[in-house]
């Protein structure tokens, strides 16, 4: 056993059906995890479970819901007979001006981006306990910086990372590592909408990306198998960029 082997151990990865979620869920069955990917889309489930090849599942929830959100948890325990590690990755954005948000629409996006992450952790912890165990965060360049299109987004990404380090210092001593990890710009069906919609982004990434390029999601691969293995047994209530040097960037 590698410091980076994650045979024997079981993974569930909310929104694991495509873009980052489906990145890191590859990632995580190529160092031998067993996989369990939740999402609403049956087809695109499917479809992420062919190419995560053997060992993975999926099953379709809603986590807007407490309920779908503990359906999860409960379908990859059972499933697998374990729980080691919880990718909370399943995001959603809403962009406008602030002052143009529905309050439904502020809740929609706090609810699945903050709430449900909260829920997905509270469901795991009886299992994550058992054996010590790993809970990955999907933050944002919105943790750290502001945008003028997405206010909520930027408020539940800021969430995620303080949730984070309360989460990391109340379970430490369950060995239940929790960090989270800030994604640049990657290209996935959330950030196609955003190039639509925001005028002149794509090249702005471009030009403040040191990497000089957009990322894609096999680049979060490496920071979710690390994120989950022994190898990051010491490492706690972090937050982590993958952005090519955005957030370096003056
Ligand atoms: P995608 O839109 O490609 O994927 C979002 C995933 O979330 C899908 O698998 C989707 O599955 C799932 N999801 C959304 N709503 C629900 C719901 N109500 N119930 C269950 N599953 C749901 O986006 P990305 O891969 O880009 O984003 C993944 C995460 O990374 C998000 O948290 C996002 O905020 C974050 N992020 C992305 C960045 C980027 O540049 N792409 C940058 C920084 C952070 P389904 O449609 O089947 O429900």
């Amino acid at each position: 056993m590698t410091a980076f082997d994650l045979t024997g151990k079981v993974a569930l990865v909310t929104g694991g059906n495509g873009g980052i979620g489906l990145g890191m869920a590859k990632g995580l069955a190529d160092a031998g995890a067993r996989v369990m990917v939740a999402g609403r889309d049956a087809d695109k489930n499917r479809r992420a479970v062919e190419a995560l090849g053997r060992d993975t599942a999926a099953v379709a929830v809603d986590m807007a819901e407490e309920s779908g959100c503990r359906a999860a948890v409960d379908a990859a325990a059972e499933k697998f007979g374990r729980l080691d590690i919880l990718v909370n990755n399943a995001g959603i954005n809403i962009r406008k001006p602030p002052q143009d948000y529905s309050l439904a629409e502020w809740h929609s996006v706090l609810n699945i981006n903050l709430t449900s992450l909260f829920v997905c952790c509270q469901a795991a912890y009886p299992h994550l306990r058992a054996r010590g165990g790993k809970i990955i965060n999907i933050g944002s360049m919105m943790s750290i910086f502001g945008a003028s299109f997405a206010a909520p987004y930027g408020a539940s990404k800021g969430g995620v990372v303080q949730l984070t380090k309360s989460l990391a210092t109340a379970w430490a001593g369950d060995n239940i590592q929790v960090n989270a990890v800030l994604p640049g710009w990657i290209d996935t069906e959330l950030t196609k909408g955003a190039r639509q919609q925001v005028s002149g982004l794509h090249e702005k990434v471009l030009a403040r990306t040191p990497s000089g390029r957009w990322g894609v999601p096999e680049d979060m691969a490496g920071i979710a198998v690390f994120l989950a293995a022994p190898a990051s047994d010491f490492i706690t209530g972090t937050a982590i960029p993958v952005d090519g040097g955005y957030a370096a960037q003056g």
